[in-house]
């Protein structure tokens, strides 16, 4: 498989899905986490894991084949609406008797053992944040909007004020997302950031050669939110970026820029495990 990461993650398949694992995770037998990739062993499909784009059956099956490699079979798989806001649900037993099924918010934390939690990405950028003190972990879903109304600090605060963890405790792995290079912005999306972020230009650039002369800026999303976790107080030795390109690489990511509004959706998947062993995968190649 061709190399796409300018990171360090493990692409590892079992017979019916091909994910990456960050290396950083190794060595934590408790934390289980991948980001997908389109592979299936179904010439008809791409591995979509919306509810919204392919019928029930087909993704309930991608998701209980995710779960399954990841040794998290006996674990319910948490999801919300995502809004592209700065709402964050804590996935407790409170929150699971009320169920989470209209729960709308872009960020998701647990400390439940035999939990998993995931966000629906093709473009957007998945963030993975967890602690090594204690099992907590969490996942945020950062596009530009979500970037924009800072979902990541809204993130940090929460998990600071109800599990007592400060950003200095938590490590966070930038996953795949729309780079730099492909992320053509016009004037009305970046007029926000030139006038709410003072930094703004560190993360948002003018094109060198446009494509689109209506889209004369690129926006790099994962520059923007590594400046928002350094800012909270996450130590640069525990942000790591393992994030190619989905749209440049949109033969093993669904991409929304690259496909259009009919683009599956990826996911990125954490969870704690506290029973049990992972399933064996094949680990193909450290990239
Ligand atoms: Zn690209």
């Amino acid at each position: 498989m061709q190399v796409v990461s300018e990171g360090r993650l493990l692409w590892c398949r079992t017979p019916e899905v091909a994910y990456l694992i960050p290396a950083a995770i190794q060595g934590h037998a408790w934390l289980r986490c991948a980001f997908t990739t389109r592979w299936t062993d179904s010439a008809t499909d791409g591995f979509n894991l919306s509810y919204d784009r392919d019928p029930h059956y087909v993704v309930s099956r991608h998701r209980e084949a995710l779960l399954k490699a990841l040794g998290l079979e006996g674990s319910a798989l948490h999801t919300v609406r995502q809004v592209h806001g700065n709402r964050m649900c804590v996935v407790d037993s409170a929150a699971l008797q009320n169920g989470l099924a209209d729960v709308e918010a872009d960020a998701l934390v647990t400390t439940l053992p035999n939990t998993a939690l995931g966000v629906l990405v093709a473009d957007c950028l998945p963030i993975v944040l967890y602690a090594l003190h204690t099992p907590l972990v969490a996942l945020v879903h950062a596009g530009r909007m979500g970037t924009f109304h800072l979902v990541i600090r809204a993130a940090l605060g929460v998990i600071k004020r109800q599990f007592g963890v400060a950003p200095a405790q938590l490590h966070a792995l930038l996953g795949p997302a729309i780079g730099a290079c492909c992320y053509d912005l016009d004037d009305h999306a970046v007029r926000p950031f030139q006038e709410g972020f003072p930094d703004w230009q560190r993360f948002i650039k003018p094109s060198k050669r446009p494509r689109d002369a209506a889209r004369p800026w690129t926006m790099s999303l994962t520059a923007a939110n590594e400046g928002q976790l350094l800012a909270e107080g996450v130590p640069p030795t525990q942000i790591e970026t393992v994030s190619p390109c989905t749209k440049c690489h949109h033969q093993h990511f669904h991409s929304h820029r690259a496909e259009g509004p009919t683009a599956g959706r990826g996911m990125a998947v954490i969870g704690i495990q506290h029973n049990g062993e992972p399933t064996p995968s094949t680990v193909i190649g450290e990239k």
